[in-house]
């Protein structure tokens, strides 16, 4: 592989790390607000995060390539409300949104086709992902921040399952 887009692969491994430590993070939080459910939530997001990065990690390995770590920051995210926690986690998954594009745009002017295939999967999960986000903010916006309105928002969060690794 040109050394150019394994650097931007492994830039990308930490991008997915470090969005796994700040939705930890936010499990962190919700436990510690009482919201068992949405500590759920995140914390399944968070472990899909984790193997987001093995995918591309895997795939430097399977292309005879060494991936290389970098470090990853303390998570900052400060929020008071569900919502904004929610909000957080959208704006967060938009900018994984652009860096996978930039990625892809790398690709494609590398001409380095095994890595767009592997790309395609991953613009379609920034959908799924973007779209979740977004169905989680509209019915908390539906629902307003009432104590019974959080309560029946956070079962239902409480119900996301961990993903099989193949779907992660
Ligand atoms: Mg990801």
């Amino acid at each position: 592989m040109k050394q150019n887009v394994v650097d931007a692969v492994n830039r990308q491994i930490r991008e997915e790390m470090q969005s796994a430590y700040a939705y930890l993070d936010m499990s962190a939080h919700f436990e510690a607000r009482k919201l068992p459910g949405a500590a759920n939530w995140m914390r399944n997001q968070a472990r899909e995060e984790v193997a987001h990065a093995m995918k591309f990690f895997d795939f430097l390995i399977r292309r005879g390539e060494r991936p290389r770590l970098a470090a990853v920051e303390a998570p900052s995210t400060e929020f008071n409300s569900i919502l904004e926690a929610f909000e957080l986690a959208l704006s967060h998954e938009q900018h994984i949104t652009q860096c996978i594009h930039d990625l892809f745009d790398l690709a494609q002017r590398e001409r380095d086709y095994p890595l767009q295939t592997l790309l395609h999967w991953f613009i379609d999960e920034q959908v799924e992902e973007e779209e979740a986000a977004e169905g989680i903010i509209d019915s908390i916006r539906l629902a307003g921040e009432s104590g019974e309105a959080m309560f029946m928002i956070d079962r239902e969060l409480g119900l996301r399952q961990p993903e099989d690794e193949e779907e992660a």
